[in-house]
């Protein structure tokens, strides 16, 4: 669960965050050779919409809730991405996170552009009731942009598959037809698709699979930490674990646990709270930062943004960094760990895994043909390991960090898409 700042410390984030991604994108387009109006086309979303929606809460009163919706560019297909319910949500936020859904996208090779929706509340404080109000008055009001063949929303921070079955079913009853088309990450028995619940942490071992194979690193027996035991962070632990790995410290929001000798995941798996916290069970703990700079073969940062920064980014102790969360390493930590020979699989391709499997839902629910569980794997196993090679690729004929590369291979296809459409 992500800790609340206070507005102004987010919406100074958001900036930071949408600046450095147009920052990449110019480097990307110009490595690229694409002229200017490449950058100017795509250093925002190509549509927001700011919707104002009133709720009768459980006390009788109306409330009126901000949503956003950014659609960064649709000339490749329709867009697609999240929507998160969270009372730090910001306008900057949601375009900044549009543009990133663009790049997974255009790595994963999925035929989309990038979407993102968020609503300023507060669903810990909630009742079912409002959240259904909140979920349905959303769809009502974004209705004329979104769409099965025009932006796919999805689950995110704070939302899950009732939420998106509630918005499936408000679509539905405005376009007049069943269209569990329109979002993903919806129950099975709605059209959702097998292996969408773990689809995140699955991309990321993929990814950490190949990246040990670059490095000559078996994944039986290497030591693994990671950091944030929450939905991305405890399915990986558990693969990890599964896969013979030693996982030898996972942390939380209170601080870390670590056994050299590699903790028993399962256990903690079971003792785990549905906030992702487990080390308030144990005495012996250490802090998050401190562990970040353990001897380790990979390092997974599953938590929050910007936890390996200039500061630390000279003792980090790992072969392999693959990031799980969105933007827990800042550009001039990239840097840092690149000049030290530190593999850095970026987060636009690890934490892909989601919005693939999220395209797997949409074409079952458009063929009417569903699949086994077994399928989505080898389905997403065969996406993955093409676009880590391809990011891969390319950072070693360009003698580039992973980031850039991946940016490039991400803005490679929408660029060329809207230079075809006549656009640019
Ligand atoms: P979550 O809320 O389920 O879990 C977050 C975990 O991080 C919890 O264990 C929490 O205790 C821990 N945490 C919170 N603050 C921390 C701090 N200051 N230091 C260390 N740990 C802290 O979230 P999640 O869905 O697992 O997402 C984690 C990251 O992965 C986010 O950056 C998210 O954007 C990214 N991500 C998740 C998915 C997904 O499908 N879940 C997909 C793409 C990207």
């Amino acid at each position: 669960m992500v800790a609340e700042k206070p507005a102004d410390s987010q919406n100074e984030q958001s900036t930071d965050v949408l600046k450095s991604t147009q920052s990449v994108i110019r480097t990307a387009l110009d490595k690229l050779g694409y002229p200017e109006e490449a950058y100017e086309l795509m250093k925002e979303p190509i549509r927001m919409m700011t919707v104002r929606i009133p709720v009768r809460m459980d006390d009788g009163k109306i409330k009126v809730f901000t949503g956003y919706r950014a659609q960064h560019n649709d000339a490749v297909g329709p867009t697609k991405g999240g929507v998160r319910f969270h009372p730090n949500v910001t306008e900057k936020e949601v375009r900044a996170l549009s543009i990133w859904m663009s790049l997974k996208s255009g790595i994963m090779d999925l035929p989309y552009g990038g979407g993102k929706g968020g609503i300023v509340c507060d669903p810990r404080e909630m009742s079912f009731r409002e959240l259904e109000g909140v979920s349905r008055g959303y769809v009502r009001a974004i209705s004329q942009i979104v769409g099965p063949t025009k932006d796919i929303p999805a689950p995110d921070v704070f939302t899950n598959s009732q939420i998106m079955a509630w918005m499936m079913d408000e679509y539905s009853r405005i376009d007049e037809f069943n269209s569990p088309g329109f979002i993903t990450g919806k129950p099975i028995v709605l059209g959702g698709s097998h292996g969408r619940e773990s689809a995140t942490a699955k991309g990321v071992t993929i990814c950490i699979e190949e990246a040990a194979k670059k490095r000559g690193i078996d994944i039986k027996g290497a030591r693994v930490i990671v950091q944030g035991f929450g939905n991305a962070g405890s399915f990986l632990a558990k693969f990890m674990y599964d896969m013979g790995a030693k996982v030898i410290a996972i942390s939380d929001a209170d601080g870390a646990i670590y056994d050299p000798d590699g903790l028993d995941v399962e256990y903690l798996l079971d003792r785990r709270d549905s906030f992702g916290a487990v080390t308030n069970l144990f005495e012996d703990t250490m802090s998050n930062e401190e562990m970040l700079e353990l001897e380790t073969d990979i390092l997974v940062p599953a938590a929050i943004e910007n936890q390996i920064t200039k500061e630390n980014a000279h003792r980090i102790n790992a072969a392999i960094v693959v990031e799980a969360a969105n933007g827990p390493t800042t550009l001039e930590a990239t840097k840092i760990l690149t000049e030290r020979d530190i593999l850095i699989v970026p987060d636009v391709l690890a934490s892909s895994g989601g919005v693939t499997v999220s395209y797997f839902e949409w074409v079952q629910n458009n063929q009417g043909y569903y699949w086994k569980e077994e399928e989505v794997q080898e389905k997403l196993r065969e996406v993955l390991v093409k676009a880590f090679n391809n990011v891969y690729t390319t950072s070693q004929n360009r003698q580039i960090d992973m980031r850039l590369a991946a940016y490039m291979v991400g803005v490679r296809k929408m660029t060329e898409a809207a230079r075809f459409r006549g656009w640019i």
